[in-house]
């Protein structure tokens, strides 16, 4: 089980204009956190991130920073 505790900062940073438009990060993201707008990355979904940091090592541009939120927000995993 798991919850989402809304998170104040955006801790998922895209730069756009390192973006190629590739689509690596919206293959690897299994939350589909990502969509592809004018051949860009877009974030979208960011409510639904499992925080694994897949995007920011798949993305070869370099577009992508992940900063882990703070304890208490973003995803809670619960166990039982
Ligand atoms: S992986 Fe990086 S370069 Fe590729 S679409 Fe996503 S943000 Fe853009
Ligand atoms: S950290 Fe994981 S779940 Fe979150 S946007 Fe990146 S790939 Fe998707």
């Amino acid at each position: 089980m798991s919850r989402w505790n809304k998170v104040p900062e955006s801790f998922i940073i895209l730069d756009q204009d390192k973006c190629t438009g590739c689509g690596n990060c919206i293959i690897i993201c299994g939350a589909n956190v990502f969509e592809l707008k004018d051949k860009k990355a877009v974030i979208s979904n960011l409510n639904e991130c499992l925080e694994c940091g897949n995007c920011e090592v798949v993305c070869q541009a370099d577009a992508i920073q992940v900063h882990i939120p703070k304890a208490g927000t973003g995803i809670i995993y619960e166990c039982g």
